[in-house]
């Protein structure tokens, strides 16, 4: 803690974990806690793994205990703000000595997309659960590799769905398995944000594998399958692009996409790069409805169905994440979504599928 204004945020923060993190298995006391702790090496010191650093210091079953990192100062910088020691501490070219520390269980990936295949085959040859930051990779051949480097490593491979863990829309998957909204019918989702700075790495296809849909609109491909809880049967698609200059060959600006599922429900989704305020799930079927909007963005999420508004609690996702992936990893607790290779991989042939049919204008058919 370096300040009294990090003493505050941390103390409005221990007051939400203590409120309502218990009905999740979240920290009642961390002090008082005994159980089996997760601990983990974040790679890739950037904006997302911030976000999650700050978020795990919550957590009473998963613990920030390593770092690997291209950049020395902000090494030093994390050491000293969350008490790393030296040793757990690596570059990218040296990190496959973390096999020999018996101090690190998993590493969180959470560097440009194109590495991560890389990175997470590495992580998994000296034997540690890798927690992969979406899209796990940049096509479903990459995804099998990681997922088949993982098994043969005998270690986890997890990915940062972290809506999966989300209360609201747990309760709205909760409601459709019940039966409450009926057979379902249709899925809406709408992703994007309009992207800023031409240089970075979200618009360089060789870092990024593609565009808005790698990147934002795997939310509304993610949440079509866990909403309509089917997996597609085939995919139709169209791309917009009206500044070539910003969105490259190969780096999507906006993306319409529809799905068909097995019973007869179809989706119907927009990913992009060119329009702010679009975060909306709706899922109608044949007695009701459930509407979240915001639906994916860092919260707090919120709801309505035909019965009234959502009240499920609000919560830090990354770590309401990090404590589940804790227990998934070294309890074997099983989430009501998969948060797995395989449900990445999934998620990666739609989207494969997607920019074919986009290219193509073909409906294409899927078999997941
Ligand atoms: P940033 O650019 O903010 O951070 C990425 C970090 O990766 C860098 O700071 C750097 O860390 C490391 N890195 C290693 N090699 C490179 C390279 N060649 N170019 C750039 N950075 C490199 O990105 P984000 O944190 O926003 O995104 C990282 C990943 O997290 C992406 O896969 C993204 O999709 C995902 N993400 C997930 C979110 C979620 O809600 N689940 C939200 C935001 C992002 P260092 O200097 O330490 O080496």
């Amino acid at each position: 803690m370096n300040s009294r204004r990090d003493f505050l945020q941390k103390i409005t923060a221990s007051a939400i974990a203590f409120s309502v993190f218990p009905r999740y298995g979240l920290a009642e006391n961390p002090e008082l806690y005994d159980g089996p702790v997760l601990r983990v090496a974040i790679m890739g010191l950037g904006s997302y793994g911030s976000r999650v650093a700050e978020a795990m210091q919550f957590c009473k079953k998963a613990k920030l205990v390593g770092l690997i990192s291209g950049t020395p100062s902000k090494v030093k910088d994390w050491q000293q703000k969350y008490n790393i020691p030296e040793k757990n501490c690596y570059n990218y070219e040296n990190f496959d000595k973390i096999k020999d520390n018996p101090d690190i269980d998993a590493v969180y990936v959470i560097t440009p997309n194109a590495l991560h295949r890389p990175q997470v085959i590495r992580v998994a040859q000296a034997g540690k659960h890798a927690i992969c930051e979406k899209p796990m990779a940049v096509n479903a051949k990459e995804a099998q590799e990681m997922i088949d480097a993982c098994k043969k490593a005998n270690v986890k491979l997890l990915v940062g769905y972290r809506m999966h863990f989300e209360p609201h829309t747990l309760e709205v998957i909760r409601m459709r398995k019940a039966g409450e909204l009926g057979k379902i019918l249709f899925f809406q989702g709408l992703c994007g944000f309009k992207i800023g700075d031409p240089t970075q790495w979200r618009l360089n296809k060789q870092l990024a594998g593609g565009g808005s849909l790698m990147d934002i609109g795997i939310y509304a491909l993610n949440g079509a399958r866990y909403m309509v809880g089917e997996d597609p049967i085939w995919v139709t698609a169209e791309e917009t692009k009206t500044d070539h200059v910003k969105f490259k060959e190969g780096v999507d600006e906006t993306i319409q996409f529809q799905l068909g599922f097995p019973s007869g429900a179809v989706a119907s989704c927009l990913s992009t790069y060119n329009m702010n305020n679009l975060d909306k799930f709706f899922l109608n079927g044949e007695k009701g409805f459930a509407e979240l909007q915001p639906s994916t963005g860092y919260g707090p999420i919120k709801g309505r169905t035909n019965k009234g508004e959502l009240n499920q609690p609000v919560v830090v996702h990354q770590t309401l994440q990090m404590e589940e992936m804790s227990a998934i990893i070294l309890e074997g607790k099983q989430p009501v979504v998969p948060v797995n290779g395989e449900e990445a991989l999934k998620d990666l042939k739609v989207m494969d599928a997607i920019y074919e049919a986009a290219k193509t204008g073909k409906r294409i058919p899927l078999v997941l």
